[in-house]
């Protein structure tokens, strides 16, 4: 098997064998293009439009292998001028709340107006438990078929951090492949979604009427950071019940600080099952859309974005680092000890590991 996969890598140019033998990555390059494959070869196959291309780059982006994140670095680089036109929506919500069913007529509205459309996710129990509840295919079945239309289903990881620089980085290859609109999908129940709101133009929340917060498991920090409520399901006979959810959720909006964006938050109905609605939230994006490069906040919030990324990305690498470290691990259990035993108080203890760090 060894053999085989070296014999394949031999046929491609441009990249050495050790930066190629993810298996996923060489069966791609095996069955789809027995030749050369570099980066630069890459990047116009992205710039081109080509959606196999773009595909093979994500793949890259989420090896673990260093040599392959070497090589994607390059190709991001190289994408980074093409980056930035597009706009991104993230879309939040409670399992059942119907994100994938709105998605997909979302989705299907902007195709048909010309717009080419990527759909991400950022799926907090992929990065747990490995299972996934977002992004996959099947769940978005006519958008999948759209040629405008491009699903990559949720990268996996160890961390939430680590699965958000993924989705921040494909971002950046969709907007090279000329995705006009990339709506970046999560659920609302944990820390995912301010990943996610911090890495989007425009933040919806998609709502139930009929049920309280805590049973929709959100969070009222949630609500503080959506542009726009969307109460879904306003059909049959929960629309009276939606059409009072939505009066409600008004009168609680007034009570959260007004937006630096001037942008007040608007509360709307829709039925992704029945497709209605979904014309008039595009046209709300919109408007928002044009207040907000009008007062050049759009620009402020993505170089706000750029900035909390920056600082995350080196406070996790730090972390890690730190962690990772054999004498730091010893030592965590060894003061864990000495604090039970009352030797010692976390303070002291912490004081005394960080110190650590300076003599190793
Ligand atoms: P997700 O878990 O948030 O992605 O939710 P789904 O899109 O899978 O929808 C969950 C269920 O709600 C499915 O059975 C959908 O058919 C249904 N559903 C989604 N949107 C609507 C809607 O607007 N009206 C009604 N009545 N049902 C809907």
């Amino acid at each position: 098997m060894k053999n085989k996969k070296k014999s394949a890598l031999k046929q491609t140019e441009g990249v050495s064998n050790s930066e190629i033998i993810n298996n996923n990555f060489v069966s791609n390059f095996k069955s789809k293009q027995s030749k050369t494959i570099n980066p630069e070869t890459l990047v116009k196959g992205i710039l081109n439009k080509n959606i196999s291309y773009l595909s093979r780059a994500i793949t890259l982006i989420e090896s673990s292998n260093p040599k392959h994140q070497d090589y994607a670095n390059t190709v991001l680089k190289s994408c980074l001028p093409y980056a930035n036109k597009s706009i991104r929506i993230g879309i939040t919500g409670v399992p059942g709340v119907g994100k994938s069913t709105f998605i997909e007529v979302f989705g299907k509205h902007l195709t048909a107006l010309g717009k080419r459309v990527a759909v991400l996710a950022i799926d907090p129990s992929s990065s747990l438990t490995k299972g996934s509840i977002l992004g996959d295919k099947t769940r978005m079945e006519t958008l999948a078929k759209d040629e405008n239309a491009y699903i990559r289903p949720s990268a996996s990881g160890d961390s939430l951090g680590g699965v958000a620089r993924k989705t921040r980085e494909t971002i950046i290859l969709c907007e090279a492949a000329g995705f006009d609109v990339i709506l970046i999908e999560t659920v609302g129940v944990g820390q995912s979604e301010i990943a996610v709101h911090s890495m989007v133009d425009f933040f919806l929340l998609l709502k139930l009427a009929g049920a309280g917060d805590e049973l929709q498991g959100i969070k009222r920090g949630i609500i503080e950071m959506a542009d726009a409520i969307a109460i879904n399901k306003a059909d049959g006979n929960t629309l009276e019940a939606a059409k009072l959810a939505k009066v409600e959720f008004n009168r609680a909006l007034h009570l959260y600080p007004q937006k630096t964006s001037g942008w007040t938050p608007k509360v709307t109905l829709c039925s992704a099952l029945k497709n209605e609605g979904i014309i008039e939230i595009w046209e709300m994006i919109s408007e928002y859309i044009k207040l907000a490069k009008g007062t050049s906040y759009f620009d402020k919030r993505r170089h706000k974005q750029n900035t909390y990324w920056l600082h995350k990305t080196i406070e996790n690498r730090l972390k890690s680092d730190f962690f990772n470290q054999p004498k730091v691990k010893v030592a965590l259990q060894e003061q864990l000890k000495r604090i039970e035993n009352n030797e010692t108080t976390p303070f002291a203890a912490a004081e005394y590991i960080l110190s650590l760090n300076k003599t190793l």
